[in-house]
């Protein structure tokens, strides 16, 4: 039996055909719908029933929901990861006697979005775009809702960083380069295929020189970077193909400097838990320093995480405003009280580019354009030249504020069709119109006073009904009085009906008034709308202003609350902190616990690279930790947390943390920490400081042991010298300060008491001497005996030192050992003990394996 598909299935599958991959939103009348496949994603995502309907013979699924529930909706699909084609009727129902026509006006894509639902404040939401070129990998990044649009050309190492450093929302690349993507960058990123043909000079060159209606992209500084110009042309071809064609906020396209800002590789970034941290609940350095109130100052303040500067004569200008606005007070907290009242201003122009603004942002502007008035008079008075020039650079946009209190009533509404969103007094028929709309009541009593006096009527009354519509009513003793020119319309028993010439005309007007004041409101606003888009480039320097205050205010704010000090600059190598902290772990100590602050001074004369010693937990990793996070807030051009800080400027930050688990990973994970390590090795500078966690742990001990050695002797001696910090607790490192001069031990000091160790934090000149299992043995509680025995074969152990058949004899001596002085335990659980020691492979077990056997160990006690 042939299938008879109904008008509109037949419209849907159309529509539905030219989206293959989005859940289609179809409007049918209020609703909504979704049907087939898309009717149950969506019922599932949002929780919505899932009904059938019958469709020539076979059931489809169907889903829906009311269409003013879109808002509520849409972000729960979008944060789904789906791509949502919103396909509304583009007619009136009433109009046409055919089927409805239809289209899509918006696909909504994790990348594109503009709802501010889906859109966290304090965040951006870039969509990216990459292309893989001869010559090098080319990326583009934009946020619709702020307009930025920034671009780059470099390696693939740089590129990964870069996404690091933006996380994009979405990622697009040609449809033949699905596996080098995510071979190259991995599959954690929500990405989407376009057609090769999309990424190519030409195209993306028009592209982008219609939007910014240009000639050429010369004035942007960035026509050299082909490749991130094609992924440019990549996005903004994206953003038609989802229906996004207000865009007159895009205005620029910026290149991210490479050579301006420290470089720091992914590595670095996660394992510094600036901003995104693996573990969701810790605390990241951005949580930590982040004092801004404005939600642009809350994603400027995150991109001067990721690009920190090289330049010290910039950096010194961040930091004379924090310390002017320090000694300032006031100033101060006028700022902040200031950016309080200001909100989103990038997002709100940016919905006056896209159309999307409502009347009440529209007000929300105006305030916050008002707030800024006494904020750029404050800023120019200023003592600092900085903030004199951000002052003056700050847009009084008086004409725009006041044509907005013209225009739109302070109570506006946030959706238009409510009405009483345009002003009163700025439109003579809408004023008109509003007037019979609401004051009819008081025109008829006039008029029926009026006409009362000229008859002599007394009983006249004035009413409608739905047939004649205004009428005024006689009663039949007055008769005689009524005019010539009223038209007698009805008859009753006691009274006589007639329309005049002035009901008619009044009748005219009021019948239509509501649905005109809504056309006019319409009319007016969307006139409005478009003549505020001049403005947009005022606005969105004001908000990147106020975006730079914002974070100079939070760096001092920072700096009075933990009690930072101003790092100071000079043309140096060294990096000499004092009493530095680390600025996360200071926060997350209980109050009878304080941090222990410690020293770290590097240069490349004659302490270039310090080897840490101390046992496991000691506060290794945070010393490495901080030293870098001080030098990165430096350079960001906050305050820092140590007593005093002087340094030469870093251009390169690196950090490598040793594998810590599983030795059956054995190569491969040895191979991974090897190749990261080595490309650490040939991109160092002067000015590079390098981080170096437990590398070799990945191995067995004496593997490990000739890596670390391998990498500092590297290290010492190339021609860059580069400062380096090397945690390790392989004790043998300490011997090599006999050969290296520039090398220096150094150990986290920890106090032995009788059952216990204390680990005193503080970071002291010299080696250690002993391995330090045995101490983290004595925390776990292990009982005498064992550690007692342990003590033994680890004497044992460093006798053996250096014999090539180590690993051998070792395990085998040990076993011996351990069978001598155990068998003579016949407690069952000693026996149990023993078979479980008596298994370890302790040639290839790694101090962490070992932690964790010490602990299984305990938990069997
Ligand atoms: P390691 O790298 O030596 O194993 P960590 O650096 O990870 O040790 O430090 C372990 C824990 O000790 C940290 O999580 C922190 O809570 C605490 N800690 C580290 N350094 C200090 C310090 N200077 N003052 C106070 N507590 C510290």
């Amino acid at each position: 039996m042939a299938k008879k598909v109904t008008p509109l299935m037949q419209q849907y599958n159309t529509i539905k055909a030219k989206y293959p991959d989005a859940l289609l939103l179809f409007r049918v009348g209020d609703f909504y719908e979704t049907f087939g496949e898309d009717a149950v994603k969506a019922a599932g995502i949002l929780n919505i029933t899932l009904t059938a309907r019958n469709n020539g013979g076979e059931d489809t699924a169907l889903a829906g929901f009311p269409h003013h529930s879109l808002n509520t909706y849409l972000p729960k699909l979008v944060m789904a990861g789906c791509r949502v084609a919103i396909c509304d009727q583009l007619e009136d129902p009433k109009q046409t006697k055919k089927i409805v026509k239809r289209g899509v006006t918006e696909l909504v894509t994790p990348g594109v979005a503009l709802n501010d639902d889906i859109l966290q404040s304090k965040s951006n939401n870039f969509l990216a775009a990459i292309y893989f070129g001869k010559k090098g990998v080319g990326v583009s990044f934009l946020d619709v809702s702020t307009g930025e649009f920034l671009t780059a050309t470099g390696n693939i190492e740089y590129i990964d960083k870069l996404l690091q450093n933006f996380n994009p929302s979405e990622i697009l690349f040609s449809k033949q380069k699905r596996t080098l993507f995510s071979e190259t960058f991995g599959d954690a990123f929500n990405v989407f295929y376009l057609e090769d043909w999309v990424f190519q000079t030409d195209y993306s060159l028009e592209t982008l020189t219609k939007q910014f209606g240009t000639k050429n992209l010369k004035g942007f500084g960035v026509d050299h970077l082909q490749e991130g110009l094609i992924a440019s042309g990549a996005v903004m071809h994206y953003l038609a193909e989802t229906q996004h064609n207000k865009l007159g906020h895009i205005t620029k396209i910026a290149r991210i400097a490479e050579d301006a800002y420290v470089w720091m590789d992914r590595f670095t970034i996660r394992n510094l838990e600036l901003y995104q941290s693996t573990n969701q609940n810790a605390v990241t350095l951005l949580d930590v320093i982040d004092k801004t109130i404005s939600p642009m100052g809350g994603r400027l303040l995150k991109r001067w995480m990721a690009l920190p500067l090289k330049n010290v004569d910039e950096i010194t200008r961040r930091h004379e405003v924090v310390s002017y606005l320090q000694d300032n007070d006031v100033v101060l907290q006028k700022f902040q009280n200031q950016f309080k009242k200001i909100g989103d201003i990038e997002r709100l122009i940016s919905k006056v580019a896209t159309g999307k603004i409502n009347p009440r942002e529209v007000i929300q502007l105006k305030n916050a354009l008002e707030a800024i008035v006494p904020l750029k008079a404050i800023a120019m008075e200023a003592k600092n030249d900085s903030l004199r020039v951000i002052g003056e650079q700050l847009q009084d946009c008086e004409v725009l504020r006041e044509k907005i209190k013209e225009t739109i009533t302070e109570e506006a509404p946030v959706n238009i069709l409510k009405g009483n969103a345009i002003a009163e007094g700025f439109n003579k028929d809408l004023d008109e119109l509003r007037s019979i709309a609401t004051g009819g009541k008081e025109y008829l009593d006039n008029m029926l006073q009026r006409e009362t006096e000229r008859t002599g009527i007394t009983s006249l009354k004035i009413a409608s009904n739905n047939v004649f519509g205004y009428y005024i009513e006689v009663r039949n003793t007055h008769k005689d009085k009524v005019p010539e020119e009223w038209i007698r319309k009805q008859t009753l028993v006691s009274a006589e009906r007639y329309i005049t010439e002035e009901l008619k005309e009044y009748e005219a007007k009021i019948l239509g008034a509501e649905e005109k004041i809504t056309v006019l409101e319409q009319e007016i606003y969307a006139k409005f709308i478009s003549w505020m888009l001049q403005y947009i480039s005022a606005v969105q320097q004001n908000s990147l202003l106020i975006a730079t205050l914002d974070c100079l205010a939070s760096f001092t704010q920072q700096a009075k609350e933990a009690n930072y000090t101003r790092p100071l600059f000079d043309d140096s190598f060294d990096l000499d902190i004092k009493e530095g902290r680390h600025p996360v772990i200071e926060q997350q100590l209980p109050p009878d616990a304080p941090f222990i602050a410690n020293d770290v001074f590097l240069d490349r004369e004659n302490q270039q690279i310090i080897m840490i010693t101390g046992p496991n937990m000691s506060g290794k990793s945070a010393i490495l930790r901080q030293t870098a996070l001080i030098v990165l807030l430096a350079q960001m051009g906050s305050f820092v947390p140590a007593k005093a800080v002087r340094m030469g400027c870093v251009d390169k930050i690196f950090t490598r943390v040793g594998a810590s688990d599983n030795i059956s990973m054995g190569e491969s994970t040895f191979m991974v920490e090897m190749n990261e390590t080595a490309s650490i090795l040939n991109n160092i500078s002067k000015r590079s400081l390098v981080l170096l966690d437990e590398i070799g742990r990945g191995t067995s001990t004496y593997d490990g042991i000739s890596i670390a050695w391998a990498i500092s002797e590297y290290l010492h001696e190339h021609p860059s010298k580069a400062k380096t910090l090397f945690a390790t607790h392989y004790h043998e490192i300490n011997e090599m300060t006999e050969t290296f001069d520039r090398i220096k031990n150094y150990n986290v000091s920890v106090k032995e008491l009788k059952d216990d160790v204390l680990f005193l934090r503080k970071l002291v000149p010299g080696g250690s001497h002993h391995s330090f299992g045995i101490h983290v043995a004595k925390m776990a509680g292990m009982p005498q005996a064992v550690l007692h025995r342990a003590n033994k074969i680890l004497k044992k152990l460093e006798k053996m030192h250096g014999s090539d058949e180590l690993s051998n004899t070792m395990s085998q001596l040990s076993k011996e050992e351990l069978q001598l002085s155990f068998f003579k335990l016949d407690d069952p659980l000693l026996e149990e003990l023993r078979e479980e020691i008596l298994d370890i492979d302790i040639d290839t077990l790694t101090p962490v394996e070992a932690l964790m056997k010490l602990n299984e160990i305990k938990r069997m006690l």
